[in-house]
């Protein structure tokens, strides 16, 4: 069979994936927190994970995998925004939830084995809490309960960082309740207008990084496969879950390889929704198909960073069009393992895609089997998912909404003209230029033509 290797965070290297048992790979990837709907820098690391799903798929078969993506639907997060909504907590998961799976599925990404709640498994997390404290392991400080870090030979092994690096270099919370400023909350009381639940230390919530642990030991076990998430869940929420999973159950390791997207960035920094500079995935569709989306966010190898613009997307939805012109109904079993070992050497899609290129030019002079690998190959990457009239009516319905745009516009100029508000009217023209419109007047008519 062939070989995966994969980029492993905690040996640094590239790895030659070898799953504790084939008859059962267990991947775990942090999913989102449902307090607003997920931007395209979230899509990037659902569409990495779908990729590494899909790859694992191809060489095990989908029953041997069990895929978890866990939900957060507890959080600091979800409680400030209900606040300043004031809208209910539940409502605002539940519709931020349903956007997602709509986003999920928009962007053709296969569905995980389980998507656990946060929220459905207190009673676990509450079990836990209380296993660490017997082994003293943790401890209790009016009303919270904190991990004690001393206590854990390893911390910082994943990100490979020395404690003072740790707590100088990040954003370690401040309390007088800790006794290490490195100490983590497990447990933190709830005010009256907020969510809690009853516990041993009062009624309170769980922090985040114990959901992970919990969801990943109840559906994958002590030890599993693959952890992955983006790179900003390195430290340090990927480096907590280690070190309460393997202090809680006196193990060395949580999961064997951890995988970490990069950033997808807009205005050269990471996407992110504190910063501002966010595009949703909705926003996104609502003016290109979810493959373009998808091809795009692949684009550049999954490790490295990725800037969102304009030209990525105009590009992509080119490529699209051009390789929908070979484009064929039927499934086959044909392959090309030239191309699918690039997928194998660390998901190397940038290779992938070249080789998709050459595949397209030499299919498209009229090599049937070529043209069969080439569909298979697309198909394999989660594209040529709809058919082809699906995509060219989709095309057609955005030119009309172009034209109508377009003449609005130019209807919107000609009153301004004859209101005398010539700044407004040449606006509305630097307008319709910035979007590629040239627009003539000439005998009392307004003309328009693309530039
Ligand atoms: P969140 O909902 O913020 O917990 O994030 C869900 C997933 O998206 C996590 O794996 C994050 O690491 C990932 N993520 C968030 N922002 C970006 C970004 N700009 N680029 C790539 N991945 C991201
Ligand atoms: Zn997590």
């Amino acid at each position: 069979m062939n070989s995966l290797k994969i980029s492993n965070s905690l040996t640094r290297s590239k790895d030659l994936f070898k799953p504790i048992n084939p008859k059962n790979i267990t991947m775990y990837v942090c999913g989102p927190t449902v307090y607003a709907d997920p931007h395209v820098g979230n899509a990037r690391s659902l569409i990495a994970f779908d990729l590494l799903y899909r790859v694992l798929i191809k060489l095990y078969g989908q029953k041997n995998i069990t895929y978890v993506r866990n939900i957060t639907d507890v959080d600091d997060k979800i409680i400030e925004t209900s606040k300043t909504k004031g809208i209910p907590i539940d409502k605002i998961t539940s519709n931020v939830l349903k956007n997602f799976h709509r986003n999920t599925k928009d962007l053709n990404c296969l569905e995980p084995t389980s998507e656990p709640k946060a929220t459905d498994h207190i009673k676990e997390m509450i079990e836990m809490i209380n296993s660490l404290i017997k082994k003293k392991l943790a401890y209790i400080n009016n009303g919270h309960v904190y991990f004690l870090i001393s206590e854990f030979k390893n911390y910082g092994k994943l990100s490979n960082k020395q404690l003072d690096d740790l707590i100088s270099g990040s954003r370690v919370e401040i309390s007088k309740l800790k006794k290490n400023p490195l100490d983590f909350i497990l447990w933190k009381p709830a005010l009256a207008d907020e969510p809690g639940w009853d516990s041993p230390w009062g009624r309170g919530r769980p922090g985040w990084h114990l959901e992970c642990s919990v969801m990943s030991e109840k559906y994958l076990g002590k030890i599993f496969d693959i952890h992955g998430g983006g790179l900003d869940l390195l430290f340090p929420h990927h480096e907590n879950e280690i070190a309460q999973s393997c202090a809680n159950n006196s193990s060395d390791i949580l999961a064997n390889y951890w995988v970490h997207n990069g950033f997808l960035n807009m205005n050269k920094e990471k996407m992110s929704k504190s910063l501002g500079n966010i595009e949703t995935i909705s926003e996104a569709l609502d003016k290109y198909n979810g493959q373009v989306i998808r091809l795009a966010l692949l684009s550049a190898h999954y490790k490295q960073p990725l800037d969102w613009s304009d030209n990525l997307l105009e590009q992509s939805k080119a490529t699209l069009e051009k390789w929908y012109e070979l484009y064929d109904d039927v499934e086959s079993e044909i392959d090309n393992s030239e191309i699918f070992s690039c997928l194998l050497d660390d998901l190397n899609t940038p290779k992938y895609f070249a080789k998709l290129h050459e595949l397209y030019n030499v299919a498209s002079k009229g090599d049937k089997i070529r043209r069969i690998e080439f569909n298979n190959a697309c198909r394999l990457i989660g594209i040529f998912n709809q058919k082809k009239d699906v995509l060219v009516r989709q095309k057609q319905d955005a030119s009309n909404v172009d034209k109508k745009y377009i003449l609005q516009k130019i209807e919107e100029r000609i009153k301004a003209r004859k209101t005398g508000n010539f700044k407004l009217a040449d606006r509305i023209r630097e307008e319709l230029s910035k979007n590629g419109i040239v627009i003539k007047d000439k005998d009392n008519k307004t003309e328009w033509e693309y530039k």
